[in-house]
């Protein structure tokens, strides 16, 4: 049978908006991915009333919580305290946690101090959960048929322990199957017309619009043969065609690592709206280096003149933001740097700058390669930050194109 499970984060910069509850977000995935149910989610600031009633409510709609935070060594940080309060038990030195605590600092060739004394302090009979990430003890106790347990709020720590402690518990045999397809280029409303009809074998469709692609979840239901699920998976390819660029893979600058480097190919890279975004995109993946060789930023009409020998005429005749000009950036940064592909990039990210033959948004983006420069424009909606990031992305989509 799947558990019932509620996950309660706290922290008093969870509720100024300090900071962003990924630990939530991080644990539902991997809850469901274990066949468990997220019943709700809760977050409570530091006060010891609110956690206790937090805590309180979360038991009455799950029979396991999953509360991160709080277990630090300074004032503030209160959980275990108001977990004792909620069982009515006892709060006292574990000399379990403790020995962990004074191994883990030994370890760090630091001392012990007083306030790290008090991360020891747990509700009596407490199971503890060893941190070999960081230096909080974690802890569970169970009452009134409900078990919490307590991790720490520091992402890295949480889910490293999440996974060596409570993923094993929590697994049934009922796991469904999570098949991630990522598209680039297409609305997610013109996927969902595009989905129509189509014969999911039972699946669950959903779709997540992540800037700058959308991908489409396919969930199978316990028991579908993988056969099944490649049928599913091959009909859906089918319909999205040239904007489905991954099946349970990377982002597309992962993608391009890994398809450039298997190939032995290298990339350069002529930025101007996206100004390094693409390059820096790219940077990101461990890898990157057999792929990466180049990238300049050619903001002003000097600079693509003077850096990449782009014609004054050229842009006097067509405007900065033109396919002649990105074609000239691509051929331009791949013959300089001797790269198998060069990427030229050129746009109006606004909010000013645009006109009517060229409205915010417009961008221009060529792919130089082996068997010629090909060109794309595109007008992009959205703010500035959007713009620049879907541009990369379309930059990153059209070479992945150009190597099929
Ligand atoms: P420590 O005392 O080691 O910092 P802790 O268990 O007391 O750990 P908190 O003090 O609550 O945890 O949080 C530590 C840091 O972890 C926070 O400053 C924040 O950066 C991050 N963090 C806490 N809760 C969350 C959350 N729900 N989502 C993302 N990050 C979080």
């Amino acid at each position: 049978m799947s558990k019932s499970v509620v996950i309660l984060s706290t922290g008093e910069e969870l509720l100024t908006g300090e900071t962003v509850d990924t630990n939530s977000a991080w644990l539902a995935a991997s809850l469901w991915g274990l066949g468990a149910q997220v019943r709700s989610m809760l977050t409570a600031g530091d006060d010891m009333l609110g956690l206790v009633r937090a805590i309180r409510t979360a038991c009455e709609h799950g029979s396991v919580v999953i509360c991160t935070g709080g277990l630090g060594p300074t004032d503030d940080d209160r959980t275990a305290q108001a977990v004792a309060a909620w069982a009515g038990l006892g709060l006292s030195e574990s000399t379990e946690a403790m020995t962990q605590i004074e191994s883990r600092y030994r370890t760090l060739g630091r001392e012990v101090s007083a306030a790290n004394r008090k991360q020891a302090m747990l509700p009596d009979g407490a199971i503890v959960l060893e941190n070999r990430w960081g230096t909080a003890p974690g802890f569970s106790v169970g009452h009134n048929g409900s078990t919490i347990f307590c991790l720490p709020g520091v992402p890295m720590e949480m889910r490293h322990m999440f996974k060596a402690h409570i993923a094993a518990l929590l697994s049934t045999s009922e796991s469904p199957t999570l098949v991630r397809m990522r598209t680039f280029g297409v609305a997610e409303s013109r996927l969902q017309t595009m989905m129509n009809g189509l014969d999911l074998g039972g699946a669950d469709l959903g779709f997540r619009a992540h800037i700058p692609e959308v991908q489409i979840k396919l969930r199978f239901p316990t028991g579908t043969s993988a056969d099944a699920q490649r049928r599913v998976v091959g009909r859906v390819s089918d319909v999205l065609g040239e904007s489905l660029y991954s099946v349970d893979g990377g982002d597309l600058a992962e993608n391009v690592i890994e398809v450039l480097s298997q190939a032995g190919e290298t990339l350069s890279l002529a930025e101007s709206c996206t100004a390094g975004m693409t390059s820096a995109w790219l940077a990101e993946v461990p890898g990157a280096s057999a792929v990466l060789m180049e990238g300049v930023i050619v903001y002003s009409n000097e600079s693509k003149e003077r850096s990449l020998g782009v014609g004054a005429d050229v842009i006097a005749d067509n405007g900065a933001v033109s396919k002649p000009v990105a074609l000239a950036l691509a051929e331009g940064i791949r013959s300089k740097a001797g790269t198998t592909w060069g990427i030229g990039i050129t746009g109006i990210a606004g909010p000013g700058g645009g006109s009517e033959a060229k409205p915010v948004g417009t961008v221009h983006i060529a792919v130089a390669g082996p068997s010629g420069t090909r060109h794309q424009t595109v007008v992009i909606p959205g703010d500035r930050n959007q713009v620049r990031i879907r541009a990369a992305g379309t930059a990153l989509a059209l070479l992945l194109r150009c190597r099929n």
